[in-house]
């Protein structure tokens, strides 16, 4: 049986991990970039908390010697459902069983002004960008005389309240608190604001009550001003347009409020459900087709009663999927009846600042707060990593951080683009 799966997150990752050394089994992992990340902590990589090894992991060194796995570098274009082929950027290959694990990208609801500006937080290069973005402003406001410059460029605004835009607001407020007056000190007592602008009426919207309200009091003690019931308009000309007529001048508007999955060529317009994800049913086959899987965030799947509305689109959900779909496979080796998914929902949880985070439990129905949340966080992200390298490496980070209550990460590099390219 010949797998091709589109994909090495979280979903993809779990699926292929999960199939080693089966007899009978060859798996190909094509994804459009050479390494796996962990999206939960890129805030941290945009924060100059870590650096990007410690987070992500090669695929070629992760697939070495094994010896029924194989990597593919190449970005999926198009699939030939007739031909069981796939159309890459870089050539074709061919399956018996296609998975898609593509997760989704970032969504600014059509609003153009906003694509071409704003940093978005969805990718590791997204994190790097807004960590130099960040830094190169701070150094034009300490060299800056115009007082209005430069609380443009000192203003963060941070659109979409889930646990992303809570947490890079709640680290840039550290940041500010312990850094800026240390580091640069000719910004003085220059104004430096940050905004965390949210469509809902509560920050953490599939959180408990508790954990919202939680949030939200440690935030503004932070100093972030919180607005609810707002949307981004527009952002033009460095000023961002509210939804209630307000607007507020700056230089970095971080785009942290939605995501939609991608359409690809070849999948019938009549498969696609809410949010352009991949409609599946109980297996993950998605509908319409013959041996087309979809897992993680880019599918739907309607089928579990306990969510009769599709499942969120977090880790947890992709990981699981991923694994249902690794046991179907080795099933449908042996002829076997297949299981269908039942996603087992461990909780969720937020972390804000220093000591402080959330954690909501589902069973038992349970919620922590303050420094034994934000514990169950470092250690809950920590085990999550990949491989022992990027534990270590991290826990090495996070200590430093710590007792040092600083960070030395703080280093703009970007290509030099005005090196000409030489062909040889
Ligand atoms: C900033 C951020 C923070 C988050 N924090 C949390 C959190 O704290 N807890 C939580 O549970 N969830 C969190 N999430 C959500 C979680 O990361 C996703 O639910 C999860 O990554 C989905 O896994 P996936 O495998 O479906 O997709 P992904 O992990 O996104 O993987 C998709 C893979 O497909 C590849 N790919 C995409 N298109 C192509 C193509 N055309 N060709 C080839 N390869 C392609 C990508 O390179 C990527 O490797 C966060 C997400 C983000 C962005």
């Amino acid at each position: 049986m010949n797998i091709v799966i589109i994909g090495g997150g979280f979903a993809g990752i779990n699926l292929a991990k999960e199939l080693l050394n089966q007899k009978g089994i060859q798996v190909t992992l094509v994804d459009k970039n050479n390494y796996n990340f962990f999206p939960p902590l890129i805030y941290q990589v945009a924060t100059a908390f870590l650096e990007p090894s410690s987070i992500s992991y090669p695929f070629r060194k992760f697939f070495a010697g094994k010896k029924n796995l194989k990597f593919r570098l190449g970005k999926l274009l198009k699939v030939v459902p007739s031909e069981n082929k796939i159309i890459l950027h870089n050539g074709e290959l061919s399956y018996d069983h296609l998975v898609f694990a593509t997760g989704a990208e970032t969504s600014y609801f059509g609003m153009e002004n906003v694509k071409k500006n704003a940093i978005p937080m969805k990718t590791l290069n997204d994190a790097i960008e807004m960590r130099n973005t960040i830094l190169k402003n701070l150094e034009k406001a300490a060299i800056c005389k115009d007082t209005r410059e430069r609380r443009k460029l000192l203003t963060i605004v941070v659109a979409g309240g889930g646990p992303t835009g809570v947490e890079v607001s709640g680290m840039y407020a550290e940041m500010r608190k312990s850094i800026f007056q240390k580091e640069y000190p000719e910004l003085g007592t220059s104004a430096s604001n940050i905004y965390l602008i949210d469509g809902g009426p509560a920050l953490l919207a599939p959180m408990s009550k508790a954990s919202q309200e939680g949030t939200l009091e440690a935030l503004t003690k932070l100093g972030v001003v919180v607005q609810l019931n707002t949307q981004v308009v527009d952002y033009v000309d460095d000023t961002v347009f509210l939804s209630t007529g307000k607007t507020i001048q700056t230089k970095n508007l971080i785009w942290a409020a939605g995501v939609s999955a991608m359409v690809f060529d070849g999948i019938p317009a009549e498969s696609y459900g809410r949010g352009r994800r991949m409609a599946t049913d109980a297996f993950n086959k998605v509908n319409g087709t013959e041996n087309i899987y979809a897992i993680g965030d880019t599918c739907i799947q309607l089928t579990d009663t306990a969510f009769p509305g599709g499942h969120p689109q977090v880790a947890q959900v992709a990981i699981q999927q991923g694994l249902n779909l690794a046991e179907n496979f080795k099933l449908m080796t042996r002829n076997k009846p297949l299981i269908p998914f039942k996603y087992n929902d461990k909780g969720s949880m937020a972390i804000i600042g220093k000591n402080k985070a959330v954690v909501d439990l589902p069973k038992p129905k349970m919620h922590f707060n303050g420094f034994f949340a934000w514990l169950i966080w470092l250690f809950i992200h920590l085990i999550s990593l990949i491989t022992y390298r990027n534990r270590i490496q991290t826990f090495f980070n996070w200590m430093i951080a710590y007792f040092s209550q600083d960070q030395s990460l703080r280093m703009i590099i970007r290509p030099d683009k005005t090196r000409k390219k030489t062909s040889n």
